[in-house]
């Protein structure tokens, strides 16, 4: 079959957005609130484009090109990582590279076998399949999903009550790519399924350097090497994030200055925006004050935060915590999460002294 490269990509009817998250944050890094012109506008269209994760890039082209030299479907791949590290981007990179058409939906998107299964035949040879939150997809669905991965086929009921019958169908050899926030809750049969796994992990700022110049040439934006330092250091390790900071604070340069990102300039408008010089924002700022002043600095269980905080469980542990925890602001305990040393010294609170163990000579009067 012949490349369909620059094919349209398409997204399937039964396709929904994610759950909405707290992106009424400057910092928060889901996708819901990012304008998707400016999505398309910064989002790289090749692996060369692609910054950082050089280990993994590496990795990828190897098997893209074994893949095409093999005239196969590049196997199963599932990306883990927090929201904004570029899982997407990554989905839509691996098609682009294949020439093949990517179909994008989302875990909870598929409510039933019969939607996977109408998914599924439309998939054509080699084509990407690339399912967000796959953590979330229903027991039913990704039982039915298993024979589909493993040797393209699926199981289809035909009929109901007692003339149901179930037929098998062929599918095309397709690629199944997977992203995750959470590859905890993904179930073992799911997990070895994937013929490569991929970690993405936070950017560093040499890295987020790097993605701030390149938006902001497509931008047009002026910049200078240490405005985009300040932003790349404000920007949680997290690609969506500089992309978001960039923006507002070219605002601010345009409005209240020449139009030239300085450092200067940057930090004032990150301050204004209530990111501090940690990229930590309003939100991550109280979280750890309910540990500190609430709970005398932990350990306090996931659902009590989500209580205080009046947050779902699920937005803590996928958006606020990883970066507090990769940074040493807060600890995770078997009895929940506690605040460090760094906490205490970022907020200015003076850390209490350890409570000493009672000394057993003077319990005795
Ligand atoms: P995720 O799917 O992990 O939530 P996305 O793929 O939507 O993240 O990436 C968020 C934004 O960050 C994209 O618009 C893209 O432009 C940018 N981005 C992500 N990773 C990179 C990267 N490695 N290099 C350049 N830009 C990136």
């Amino acid at each position: 079959m012949s490349p369909k490269a620059g094919r349209a990509q398409n997204r399937p009817p039964n396709a929904t957005p994610a759950p909405p998250q707290s992106d009424d944050r400057i910092v928060a890094a889901a996708a819901a609130e990012d304008d998707p012109r400016f999505d398309r506008l910064f989002r790289p269209t090749s692996l060369d484009e692609y910054i950082g994760q050089s280990a993994h890039k590496e990795n990828l082209r190897v098997f893209l090109q074994a893949a095409k030299k093999r005239g196969e479907p590049l196997d199963h791949v599932l990306l883990c990582g927090p929201p904004g590290l570029g899982k997407t981007t990554l989905a839509h990179i691996l098609a682009q590279e294949m020439g093949v058409t990517m179909y994008a939906t989302a875990g909870p998107a598929i409510e039933h076998k019969g939607a996977l299964a109408g998914l599924l035949t439309r998939v054509q040879e080699r084509d990407v399949l690339f399912v967000d939150e796959i953590h979330r997809l229903s027991a039913a669905v990704e039982e039915s999903l298993y024979p589909a991965i493993e040797s393209f086929q699926i199981d289809v009921m035909m009929g109901d009550g007692p003339h149901a019958t179930t037929i098998q169908l062929a599918l095309q050899p397709f690629t199944l790519v997977g992203a995750t926030t959470r590859t905890g809750l993904l179930t073992a049969p799911l997990l070895t399924r994937f013929g490569y796994v991929m970690r993405l992990d936070f950017y560093p700022v040499e890295d987020l350097i790097l993605i701030v110049h390149r938006s902001a040439r497509l931008l047009g934006v002026d910049i200078t090497d240490e405005g985009a330092l300040e932003i790349a250091k404000r920007s949680r390790g997290t690609p969506r994030v500089a992309n978001r900071l960039l923006r507002r604070v070219s605002d601010f340069a345009l409005v209240l200055g020449d139009g030239r990102v300085t450092a200067r300039g940057a930090a004032e408008a990150c301050e204004r925006l209530g990111v501090d010089s940690a990229g930590l924002d309003e939100m991550d700022r109280k979280l750890m004050h309910v540990i500190i002043d609430t709970y005398d600095g932990g350990p306090v269980g996931v659902e009590t935060l989500a209580a205080a905080l009046a947050e779902p469980r699920d937005t803590i542990e996928d958006v606020y915590e990883p970066y507090l925890l990769q940074q040493g602001f807060i600890g995770r305990t078997p009895r929940g999460r506690v605040a460090t040393k760094r906490a205490y010294e970022h907020l200015g609170i003076a850390m209490p002294a350890k409570a000493s163990p009672p000394d057993p000579q003077g319990a005795l009067f």
